[in-house]
């Protein structure tokens, strides 16, 4: 399908995890692939999510606000016939399905396994970056210095501070503090 908007981002899923263990030597079946997406977003089956009216596969942010988990993903791949999904770590798959569902990197256009929001846990957020093209472009990336380096805005977003509008000012009033507690000692000393 070419319109992006369309896609169904179970599917994507599915192939992001299907290729990413096949180039480790690992072949998942299809079938398996699909029970572990949805294990992974809380339902009992891929019949269970298809069926479901309030779930929207063609929603590429539905990992902001949707539930996940592996805990229904580790009894589910415990009962299926064997599947090289039983000698990989229910977390690292964990993140491969993360990946999976979550879209392609708006600056290299590739599924990463560091895939980020951009923004402050946003439902809907802006744009998606992977990490190594966040490091790489400065100049359309940054980081704020009070959310720490788990959160990536746009550089505009940031201000010559290196604060997120949420903070702005914060390291102002900081150096506010600061020059406060100098004069005190200085008073101090002086007394
Ligand atoms: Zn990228
Ligand atoms: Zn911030």
């Amino acid at each position: 399908m070419s319109n992006a908007k369309n896609r169904d981002v179970i599917d994507e899923a599915v192939k992001f995890l299907r290729d990413y263990y096949h180039a480790e030597g690992r072949d998942i079946q299809s079938a398996h692939a699909h029970a572990a997406v949805s294990h992974y977003l809380g339902y009992k089956s891929k019949a269970a999510l298809k069926s479901d009216p309030s779930f929207d596969p063609t929603d590429v942010d539905l990992l902001n606000y949707r539930e996940t988990g592996i805990e229904k993903l580790v009894e589910c791949i415990s009962r299926m016939k064997p599947t090289p999904l039983q000698d990989v770590s229910p977390s690292h798959l964990g993140e491969v399905i993360h990946a999976g569902l979550a879209p392609a990197c708006e600056s290299c256009n590739h599924k990463s396994m560091d895939i980020t929001p951009l923004g402050y846990e946003e439902r809907e957020p802006e744009g998606w970056v992977c990490r190594d093209c966040a490091t790489m472009y400065e100049d359309d990336y940054a980081t704020c210095r009070y959310c720490g380096e788990d959160y990536i805005y746009r550089a505009s977003e940031i201000n010559e501070r290196g604060e997120c509008h949420e903070h702005d000012g914060e390291s102002v009033y900081d150096e506010e503090e600061e020059d406060d507690i100098d004069s005190l000692i200085e008073y101090y000393q002086n007394h």
